[in-house]
């Protein structure tokens, strides 16, 4: 089978996590601010904090903004659940902003729209989190313009988008957000298997979110309500969490980030190479807006329903019955039963639900050859001619 992702690990990302086990420290130790280090400046930032996922990142982002019980939180309905379940874990509610039918992230009109609407029922949201679905940056100059407005804040949901970029900076680099948030997830751009960082401009944050993955706890006198007992001391000033990344992951990261370009670049050479074989093929790519330069972590394909006789399902199950992982991202979000049984029914989220339809995620890696790519589209073209 070839799958629709998967990580690309090198020796030396092998021999890194060993130097690691022969170490002093397994669990957080000097690696750690290494990596939190490296990532900041590759994306240009001054803070990062690493934690043990992506959804502890979105966890401890949504805490140090200081989101709580009666507070809203809006993120896009097409994303994987832990963008809207960040919300929920800190007694927030929850609500969907509806995706712009051509580059399938958040819509910045229907943003608009809805402030419109929640500023009249006083119920504006606290924080919203556009999702970089597949790597493309949302339109955040628009959704910065509109936080200044309303007075939200925003996190970035940039699990899918580290090495993707924006304008003229990397992802990551908060010049319109508090926080953004990065996964390591195997399938995602760099791994450390489980793992993921939240950056920022803002040191308060970034020490809030520090104290967070570990406990509440801190060391710092300057930070207690009593001078220390002596030099064992520390406090619990907040409740936190066990969040931590252990230094194995932290030295697979480092030593992953430094492949990082290659990766990018080696992903845009097979978009670009899929582009042309399926440019005749009744299939639709995710626009790619001047300002934006995807990482490219999913290849995502809309079927063009009214030119075929087959159904996506169909599609779907030729294509894995020829040992192709084809996948679907996203099931809308608010489609959930978790998230029905909240109030949110079929019919929403219009623009989301009739992507869902259509669209399937095609094999997208560093590591994909150019025969798997003609194998791919050739067993595509096959099914939809
Ligand atoms: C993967 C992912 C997450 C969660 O990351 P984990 O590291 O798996 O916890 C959150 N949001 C999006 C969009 C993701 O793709």
């Amino acid at each position: 089978m070839i799958p629709y992702s998967c990580q690309n690990i090198s020796e030396q990302d092998i021999q890194a996590v060993v130097d690691v086990l022969r170490s002093p420290y397994l669990t957080q130790g000097p690696v750690v601010p290494q990596f939190e280090r490296a990532v900041a400046d590759y994306v240009g930032t001054d803070y990062a904090v690493a934690v043990n996922s992506g959804t502890s990142a979105l966890h401890l982002a949504c805490l140090a903004l200081g989101l709580g019980e009666g507070d809203w939180l809006w993120t896009s309905p097409n994303t994987f659940v832990a963008s809207a379940n960040c919300g929920l874990y800190c007694g927030a509610h929850v609500d969907f902003v509806d995706i712009d039918p051509q580059t399938w992230n958040m819509s910045t009109a229907a943003l608009a729209k809805k402030l419109q609407q929640a500023e009249k029922q006083e119920r504006l949201p606290k924080i919203v989190i556009p999702v970089h679905f597949a790597g493309l940056s949302c339109d955040m100059e628009g959704i910065a313009r509109l936080a200044k407005q309303y007075g939200f804040y925003v996190i970035e949901d940039a699990c899918h988008a580290l090495g993707g970029r924006y304008q003229l900076d990397f992802i990551g680099c908060c010049r319109y957000s508090d926080i953004t948030v990065f996964s390591y997830h195997p399938v995602k751009m760099i791994t450390t298997a489980e793992g993921g960082m939240a950056v920022t401009q803002q040191a308060h944050l970034a020490e809030k979110m520090q104290r967070l993955r570990s406990h509440g706890i801190t060391r710092d006198p300057g930070q207690m309500t009593t001078s220390p007992d002596g030099p064992w001391f520390y406090q619990q000033i907040d409740l936190g969490f066990n969040y931590r990344l252990t230094d194995m992951q932290a030295a697979l990261g480092l030593s992953q980030l430094t492949r990082l370009a290659e990766f990018v670049a080696r992903r845009h050479t097979v978009f670009q190479h899929y582009q042309s074989l399926l440019k005749d093929s009744p299939v639709i790519f995710q626009q790619q807006p001047e300002a934006c330069y995807s990482s490219l972590h999913l290849l995502v394909v809309r079927l063009q329903s009214n030119r075929l006789s087959k159904t996506r399902r169909q599609v779907f199950e030729w294509l894995r019955q020829a040992e192709i992982g084809v996948n679907v991202h996203y099931i809308p979000v608010h489609l959930q039963p978790y998230f029905q049984k909240m109030g949110f029914q079929p019919g929403d989220f219009p623009e989301v639900e009739a992507y869902y339809q259509d669209a399937m995620t095609l094999p997208l890696f560093p590591a994909l050859t150019e025969e798997q790519v003609h194998f791919v589209v050739d067993r595509l073209n096959e099914v939809l001619n």
